[in-house]
């Protein structure tokens, strides 16, 4: 299977527990289950999908029931979906405890999703995708070997790094082309690898001017860095100059995913629009703001139809 996007990456089937309050430790409670699909590799597959890119998805799974939901839901929205087995091991889940005021409490089990290994890629679907995207949720070792093939064949690459892993390093970056960190992904990667920046935090990020922090994206090494902001909006660095471009101002229902739709709507965008990070993120910008009004991640992603209405003006104003 190919496709111009791949996403490598894992998916993990949401199980989302809604209750009046989030019992305490010891205690049972009652409440409603929302099964979902999830898993922030598989929602910016289903991203750039729905946003009009053929994508196929490449992750590990148990063989089990979840594993036939994830078929089922790429089949019903005509995602490529190729998923190797790893006998023994679970489907990737998350027990998600959700109260009455939206606060949570999660519990991620990577299982099966953890082990894809560099030999479970099929070569020639890497090379002859136009951009490949990985997150953390897949092993550094498999990011390496997708990243390495794709840059010797000129394949585009993209780096989520979320979630932020504690054993993150500075070859994790090599052959990466464009970083999209959120801004806590942002400030471990300052902490990390800017020297004389131990103590950089999120909130010191947020006090940034937009030319201060291209300059601090500039020290990471990697071509195009962009640092979503949440309801702020987003800040592309490039060696060239930084743009920053404001959310659209919706009526928010969910913010869950939201940077699963910037990343998979900005890698649609990128081959959309030729290889303009700009336009691309302005896309991803879009598609991230439709996919907070609705609930939910992977069934909450716009579609190309929606966006482009969105686009027309029958949404909201254009950010500048
Ligand atoms: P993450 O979900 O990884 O924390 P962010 O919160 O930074 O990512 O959101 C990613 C992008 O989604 C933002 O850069 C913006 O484009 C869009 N977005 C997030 N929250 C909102 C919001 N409340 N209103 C409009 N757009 C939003």
């Amino acid at each position: 299977m190919k496709a111009p996007i791949l996403v490598v990456g894992t998916y993990v089937q949401d199980l989302a527990f809604r209750c009046d309050r989030i019992p305490t430790l010891g205690e049972s409670v009652l409440g409603t289950l929302a099964p979902a699909a999830g898993g922030k590799g598989f929602n910016q597959a289903v991203a750039a999908h729905r946003a009009g890119v053929p994508t196929l998805f490449v992750g590990a799974v148990g063989c089990d029931a979840f594993a036939d939901n994830a078929r089922a839901f790429g089949r019903a929205i005509g995602l490529r979906v190729q998923l190797v087995e790893k006998p023994g091991h679970a489907t990737a889940a998350a027990a998600v405890l959700l109260d009455r005021i939206g606060q949570n409490q999660i519990v991620v089990a990577l299982g099966a999703g953890a082990r894809l290994r560099p030999a479970d890629l099929d070569a020639a679907a890497i090379r002859a995708a136009r951009v490949v995207m990985c997150q953390h949720e897949t092993s550094p070792a498999v990011n390496a070997h997708v990243f390495r093939l794709a840059h010797q064949a000129g394949v585009t690459t993209v780096l989520n790094p979320a979630p932020m892993r504690a054993d993150f390093t500075a070859a994790m970056l090599a052959h990466v082309d464009v970083l999209t960190p959120n801004e806590t992904e942002f400030a471990a990667l300052v902490r990390r690898l800017v020297p004389g920046q131990r103590h950089f935090t999120a909130a010191k990020l947020l006090a940034l001017a937009p030319a201060a922090l291209h300059a601090l994206c500039r020290r990471l090494g990697v071509p195009v860095v962009i640092v979503t902001l949440g309801a702020r909006g987003t800040l592309v660095s490039q060696a060239a100059g930084h743009t920053f471009i404001r959310a659209y101002r919706v009526r928010v229902v969910d913010t869950t995913g939201a940077g699963d739709a910037f990343n998979g709507g900005f890698a649609a965008g990128l081959v959309k629009f030729n290889g303009d990070v700009v336009a691309a993120a302005r896309f991803g910008n879009a598609v991230a703001a439709l996919s907070v009004m609705r609930p939910g991640a992977a069934p909450a992603m716009p579609t190309a139809r929606e966006i482009a209405r969105f686009l027309q003006g029958k949404g909201k104003a254009q950010p500048s």
